[in-house]
C-alpha cells in the first residue's frame, strides 16, 4: 500500500553538469562523461532506495533535458541550428532544434542507462520518455507543415519512434514506461482531441505498465509566475482526465500538494493507478512526514488505497541536490507514516 515513486528527473551532481539549470552544460565529454553519467545514476539509485522509494528511476542523469535527450537519437532533426521559440504557449523561450526531414531513430536512445539501472536495483524500475505532444511543443518544425494538421502528423511520427524505444526499454527489464506530457495542461482541447491518441500510439503493444505524467512544470520562475495567473482553482485536468480514463494507459501522475488543483478531479481517473504529487518541487521547504501523510489521506477520499502511489509533483532536476535528497526522504517517511496509520 502507498508505494512511492518519483516523477522522473533528479538534480545532476556538480561534477557531472552545471547545477540548478534546466539545460545544464556537461562538465566533461567522451568516455569520461559516459562514466560520470553512469556514476550519477548509481548514486541516485542508492539515495532513492535509502529513502524508501519503491519505484525507482535513473533520475534522467544521462540526458541534458527530458525532451532533447530523446531527440538526440532522432534523424531528421537539425541540432546545429537551434532557434529561439516560445514554448508551452509562449510561457517561456527556449533554444530548440528544428525538424527538417522525415523522422527516424538512428539507434537505441536509452539502452545503456536502462540496463545499468536494471542491473543495480532489485526495486521496480520506471523509465521516462517525453510524450509526443510535449515533443511537438519543444521543437521547431520546417518539414511537417504549419497548423494543426502538421502538428498532429508530427506528433504521430514521434509517437512511432517513442513506441520503438519504449518496447526496447520493456525488453531491457523496465517495469513501467512513463511518458511526460506537461503540454496536456496547456493545450487541453488538443490533448483530449488528439494528444491522448498520440500517447496511446506511443504506448501501443507495451507489455510493461504504462504511465503518463502531467504537471504544471518544474519549479522555475516562469512556471511559478504562470501559476499565479491560473486563479484559485486549477481545473485543467478536468478536460483531459476523461479521455485518459478511457485510454489504455495504466497510471497517471499528477500535481497535488501546494497546487490549486481541486482534489475531487482525481475521481475522473476511476480505474487508473494515480501517482499523487505529495512533494512540492517549487519550494525548497522540506515537507514533514506528517504533511505528506496528510496529503495522502486527503487523496484517499477520491482514490482507493490500492491505486494510490505517493509521488513528487514533478521532476526535481533544477533543485539543489541536498534539497532533493531531503525531499525524497520526506516522501519515504510520509508514506510509511500513512501506511502505519492504516495498519498496513
Ligand atoms: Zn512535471
Amino acid at each position: 500500500m502507498f508505494e512511492t515513486a518519483i516523477a522522473g528527473s533528479l538534480p545532476k551532481p556538480a561534477w557531472l553538469a552545471e547545477t540548478e539549470k534546466l539545460w545544464p552544460e556537461w562538465k566533461s565529454s567522451g568516455a569520461e562523461l559516459d562514466r560520470a553519467k553512469a556514476d550519477a545514476t548509481l548514486l541516485w539509485l542508492k539515495v532513492q532506495e535509502d529513502a524508501g522509494i519503491d519505484v525507482v528511476g535513473d533520475g534522467e542523469q544521462s540526458r541534458q533535458h527530458f525532451v532533447h535527450g530523446f531527440l538526440a537519437k532522432v534523424e531528421g532533426i537539425d541540432f546545429e541550428h537551434k532557434v529561439k521559440m516560445g514554448i508551452r504557449d509562449n510561457r517561456y523561450d527556449a533554444m530548440v532544434p528544428q525538424v527538417v526531414g522525415p523522422l527516424r531513430l538512428s539507434g537505441r536512445v536509452h539502452e545503456s542507462e536502462a540496463r545499468l539501472a536494471r542491473a543495480h536495483t532489485g526495486k521496480r524500475l520506471k523509465f521516462t520518455l517525453p510524450g509526443p505532444m510535449t515533443i511537438v511543443d519543444t521543437v521547431a518544425d520546417r518539414y511537417y507543415g504549419s497548423g494543426k494538421e502538421g502538428r498532429i502528423k508530427m506528433a504521430f511520427a514521434f509517437a512511432e519512434l517513442l513506441n520503438q524505444e519504449a518496447r526496447a526499454l520493456a525488453a531491457d527489464g523496465v517495469d513501467i514506461v512513463q511518458f511526460d506530457e506537461p503540454a496536456f495542461n496547456v493545450y487541453m482541447a488538443d490533448a483530449a482531441e488528439w494528444g491522448v491518441a498520440a500517447l496511446e500510439r506511443a504506448a501501443e503493444g507495451l507489455t510493461c505498465k504504462t504511465a503518463v505524467h502531467i504537471c504544471y512544470g518544474y519549479g522555475i520562475k516562469a512556471n511559478v509566475d504562470w501559476k499565479q495567473t491560473l486563479g484559485d482553482e486549477w481545473r485543467q485536468y478536468e478536460q483531459i482526465f476523461p479521455a485518459l480514463a478511457k485510454s489504455r494507459i495504466d497510471q497517471v501522475s499528477l500535481e497535488c500538494f501546494h497546487s490549486h488543483v481541486p482534489a475531487e478531479l482525481m475521481r475522473l481517473l476511476d480505474g487508473k493507478d494515480v501517482m499523487v504529487g505529495v512533494i512540492d518541487v517549487a519550494s525548497d521547504v522540506i515537507e514533514t512526514p506528517e504533511e505528506v501523510a496528510a496529503t495522502i489521506e486527503s487523496a484517499l477520499r477520491y482514490v482507493p488505497a490500492n491505486r494510490l502511489f505517493p509521488c513528487t509533483n514533478c521532476g526535481l532536476a533544477p533543485m539543489r541536490r541536498e534539497v532533493a535528497e531531503a525531499k525524497l526522504a520526506a516522501l519515504g517517511k510520509g508514506a510509511a507514516l500513512a501506511r502505519q496509520r492504516r495498519g498496513g
